[in-house]
C-alpha cells in the first residue's frame, strides 16, 4: 500500500492528510489570471504547479473538478480599493473596449497554457459572466449583518466579524493592527466603519468602462467577491481544495474566506494551498526595475538574462524541479542544468520504452531495485507533491536502465512484471503526472522528428552493418558527422540509441 496523501495545508500551517468531503471526488478553486497583459513567468509557474497537482489527484483516481477563473473586472491597480480597475486601464492605453483586452490576454493565456501543456480546467468562469451571483452573495451578507451601504458602496464590516469570529486573519498571519495600517491610505476611507473594512460593492462615477446596476447604484464587484461567488457556485459552499500564488494570501484570500463565512455561514475550503514566488537571478520578477524576462525571450534565447534558448519542456521540467511551495530562482545556469537533466531523462525512457524484454524467471535482487524505486517515485508525490524529490528518485532509476542496455548481465534477469512497472512508472510520472512531453518525439522542436527518426534508424542500420563488416572507416564516419550536427551515438546491447546534445 502506497503511503496516502498529505498536503500543506496553509490554513493550518501543518501537512495534513488528505480526506476529500464525498468519496473519490475532489473540487479544486485555483484563482485564475487577471488578463489586463501577458501572463508571466511567474504567473506560468503557478499555473504550472498546480496543472501538476491537478494531473496527480487525476492520477491517484479521484474525479477532480478543477475550477479556474479569469478575472475579468474588479482587480484594481492598487490591488485592494484603490486605483483604476487594470482591465480598463489597459483599455484606455491601448485605445480598445475592455472586453477586448480579456479577450487578447485570454487568448495570450491559453496559448502559453497550451505551449506548457497544462489541461485546460473543468470550468473557467469569468467575474463578469457571474455579476448577479456576486450581487446576490453582497446581499448576503448585509441580511446576515456583516455589510454596509454607503454613498452607492457596499463594504465588508471587519469589526463587526470579528466580534463573531475570531479568525480573520488567520490564513495570512496578519494581526488586526497592521491590516488598520495597511489599509490607512485607500481612498473610500471616510465611508468606512473602520479602516480594515473592504468593497465588495463599489459605486462606479461616469468615467468607469465596466458598469452594472444594483440595489445600491450602478457600479462593479470588489475583486475579493468573485471568486467567493464563483467557487461557490461550482464546487459548493465548502469545497476540498483553494489554491494560488502566496501573494495572494492578504487580503484576497483572507477577504475570501470573510465574504464565504459571512454569506453561508461555513468557511470555503478545507485545504488551502499556496504556491511560492518565482524569482529571477535571486531577485523577485518584476516590471518595474527590468529585473524579468518572458516566456518568448526564453525560447527565442533574446533575453539579456540568457546565453542560449530554452525549449517550453525545459521550462517546464526546471519549474518542477522545486517544490511548488519553495521560492524558484531562475538563471541562465540553472536553466542549463533543467535541459541537462530533461535531456537524460527523456533520453532514458526512450531507451527504455524501446527495450523488448522476455526473460522469464521471477526473481533477482534488481527486482527489488527497481520496484522500491518506483514505489518511491510514488510516494514522493504523495507527500505533498513533492515534484523534486521524485524526480530524484526517477534519476536514481536511470542508471538501471543504461546497466540493461549497456547489456550487464544481473540486469538481465529482471523479471517480466519489473520491467513492465519500471516503462510505465516512467511514462505515467513523466507524461501524466509531471505533464511533460518528449520534444524529440512529438516534434516540439521544429524538427519532423517522425522522419528524422526514419533517417536515423537508416543511417544506424548501416552504420551496423560497416562495423559488423569491420568497415570501421564507414563506420567512425557516421559517428563523427552524427557528432558534428550534435547528435551523439550510443552503443548497447539493444543496439545504438541517439540523442540531440
Ligand atoms: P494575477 O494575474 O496577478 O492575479 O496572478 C495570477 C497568479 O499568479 C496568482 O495566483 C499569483 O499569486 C501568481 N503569481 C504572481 N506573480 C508570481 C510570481 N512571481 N511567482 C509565482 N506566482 C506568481
Ligand atoms: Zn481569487
Amino acid at each position: 500500500m502506497s503511503k496516502a496523501l498529505v498536503l500543506q495545508n496553509s490554513l493550518s500551517r501543518k501537512k495534513e492528510e488528505f480526506v476529500p468531503i464525498e468519496e473519490g471526488y475532489i473540487g479544486m478553486y485555483v484563482c485564475g489570471p487577471t488578463v489586463y497583459s501577458n501572463v508571466h513567468l511567474g504567473n506560468i509557474r503557478t499555473f504550472v504547479s498546480f496543472d501538476m497537482i491537478f494531473r496527480h489527484l487525476k492520477y491517484l483516481g479521484y474525479k477532480v473538478r478543477y475550477v479556474r477563473n479569469v478575472t475579468d473586472v474588479g482587480h484594481l491597480t492598487g490591488d485592494s480599493d484603490d486605483g483604476d480597475d487594470k482591465i480598463s486601464e489597459r483599455a484606455r492605453l491601448e485605445k480598445i473596449e475592455p472586453m477586448e483586452v480579456v479577450q487578447k490576454y485570454t487568448n495570450h493565456f491559453h496559448d502559453m497554457a497550451r505551449i506548457f501543456n497544462m489541461l485546460p480546467p473543468s470550468i473557467e468562469p469569468r467575474a463578469t459572466g457571474h455579476i448577479i451571483e456576486q450581487i446576490e452573495m453582497v446581499q448576503a451578507i448585509i441580511n446576515n449583518g456583516f455589510g454596509y451601504e454607503k454613498n452607492g458602496s457596499v463594504y465588508f464590516d471587519t469589526a463587526a466579524f470579528m466580534v463573531q469570529h475570531d479568525d480573520y486573519g488567520k490564513l495570512s498571519g496578519r494581526i488586526v493592527e497592521d491590516l488598520l495600517v495597511e489599509s490607512r491610505d485607500l481612498k473610500n476611507q471616510s465611508d468606512k466603519k473602520n479602516p480594515s473594512d473592504f468593497a465588495i460593492w463599489m459605486k462606479a462615477d461616469d468615467t468607469h468602462l465596466m458598469k452594472w446596476d444594483s440595489p445600491w447604484s450602478i457600479g462593479f464587484p470588489g475583486w475579493h467577491l468573485e471568486c467567493s461567488a464563483m467557487s461557490t457556485k461550482y464546487l459548493g459552499e465548502t469545497f476540498d481544495i483553494h489554491g494560488g500564488g502566496n501573494d495572494l494570501k492578504f487580503p484576497h484570500h483572507e477577504n475570501e474566506i470573510a465574504q464565504s463565512i459571512s454569506s453561508c455561514g461555513c468557511s470555503p475550503a478545507k485545504y488551502w494551498l499556496h504556491t511560492n514566488m518565482l524569482l529571477l537571478n535571486g531577485k523577485k520578477m518584476s516590471k518595474s526595475d527590468g529585473n524579468t524576462v518572458t516566456a518568448k525571450q526564453l525560447f527565442e534565447g533574446t533575453s539579456e538574462h540568457v546565453t542560449k534558448s530554452y525549449s517550453p519542456m525545459v521550462i517546464r521540467f526546471f519549474m518542477l524541479q522545486a517544490h511548488y511551495g519553495s521560492t524558484l530562482d531562475m538563471s541562465d545556469t540553472a536553466l542549463q542544468a533543467a535541459e541537462k537533466g530533461y535531456q537524460r531523462l527523456m533520453e532514458a525512457n526512450r531507451v527504455l520504452q524501446k527495450i523488448e524484454h522476455n526473460y522469464t524467471g521471477t526473481y533477482s535482487s534488481i527486482n527489488d531495485q527497481i520496484e522500491n524505486g518506483i514505489k518511491s517515485v510514488f510516494e514522493e508525490m504523495n507527500d505533498d507533491f513533492n515534484s523534486p524529490k521524485a524526480l530524484a528518485r526517477l534519476f536514481e532509476l536511470v542508471p538501471v536502465i543504461n546497466s540493461y542496455a549497456d547489456g550487464k548481465e544481473e540486469f538481465m534477469q529482471v523479471s517480466q512484471e519489473a520491467m513492465n512497472s519500471l516503462k510505465k512508472c516512467f511514462s505515467d510520472i513523466l507524461f501524466d503526472v509531471f505533464g511533460l512531453k518528449d520534444e524529440l518525439s512529438s516534434g516540439e522542436n521544429g524538427i519532423n522528428t517522425n522522419k528524422l527518426s526514419g533517417v536515423m534508424d537508416l543511417v544506424l542500420d548501416l552504420r551496423q552493418s560497416a562495423r559488423e563488416n569491420k568497415d570501421w572507416p564507414t563506420s567512425d564516419k557516421i559517428r563523427d558527422t552524427l557528432s558534428e550536427l550534435e547528435i551523439v551515438v550510443k552503443d548497447g546491447k539493444e543496439g545504438s540509441s541517439w540523442t540531440i546534445k
